[in-house]
């Protein structure tokens, strides 16, 4: 019985996730990581899968650490933005590994990747899970972005830029795990529904995991981005809740 409970704990968590997402959604059109965005290559039609997640489908995850290359970011203390999502991307892809998680990266060092090409790698692993990582000087804690776009049908082919749209729900619930799992670590989380460039291309459950330093109440910085114990704690959570979120996946 207590899983029952539970179950619809989650389900009424979602939708009160859903609801403030839309919430923020409907007040921006652009946010901060879409602002960073390369221009796009050609577009193209995507096929999108049948259902949200395939039962049976290998677990796989994405990670889109964001920029690299011509792209470096933003201007973080320390370093650069390019550098410290590279960095995160290695330390969550090694906690994942030691949990049996497969995982697909989208870049492996400070190359130029478009946009384009990361959502073409994202869709081609059939991934359960995509979080594209970014860090910023801006705010306090993690910030969660879901596409803002409108939930809809999944189609036979959907169009590129908006293959998203179908999935929009899940990565909705994908944020809700994450913001659980983050919260129990003690973090602060911002929510947040934005146009994501390259995500809204996704065919999978898809969040921009969006990292600022930690403040007090008072906003004095307590855990600068380059403090490994901070880079440490996130990524732990992160795995955490991708633990989880493998676990709530339909089964075989
Ligand atoms: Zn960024």
């Amino acid at each position: 019985m207590r899983w029952i409970k539970k179950s619809i704990w989650r389900r009424r968590v979602v939708w009160a996730l859903a609801a403030v997402f839309a919430v923020a959604g409907s007040g921006r059109s652009s946010g901060p990581i879409g602002a960073k965005a390369v221009a796009q290559a050609t577009p193209r039609p995507v096929a999108a899968a049948a259902a949200p997640t395939a039962p049976g489908t290998r677990f796989v995850v994405v990670l889109d650490a964001a920029h690299g290359g011509d792209d470096p970011g933003g201007r973080l203390n320390g370093q650069s933005e390019e550098a410290f999502t590279l960095a995160m991307g290695v330390r969550l892809r090694s906690l994942l590994a030691a949990r049996g998680i497969q995982v697909v990266t989208t870049r492996e060092s400070d190359s130029t990747v478009d946009l384009v090409r990361r959502a073409e790698m994202a869709n081609h692993a059939n991934a359960q899970v995509c979080l594209s990582l970014h860090g910023t000087e801006s705010g306090s804690g993690v910030h969660l972005y879901v596409s803002n776009l409108a939930p809809a049908q999944p189609a036979r082919i959907a169009p590129w830029k908006t293959a998203q749209a179908a999935w929009v729900t899940r990565s909705l619930a994908l944020a809700g795990t994450l913001n659980s799992a983050l919260l129990q670590a003690g973090m602060t989380v911002t929510l947040g529904r934005t146009s994501l460039p390259g995500v809204d291309s996704m065919t999978c459950p898809a969040v921009a995991v969006e990292l600022a330093p930690e403040r007090a109440p008072g906003k004095k910085v307590t855990a600068e981005l380059d403090d490994p114990g901070y880079q440490a704690r996130a990524a732990e959570a992160l795995a955490a809740a991708l633990v989880e979120w493998r676990g709530e996946a339909p089964q075989p």
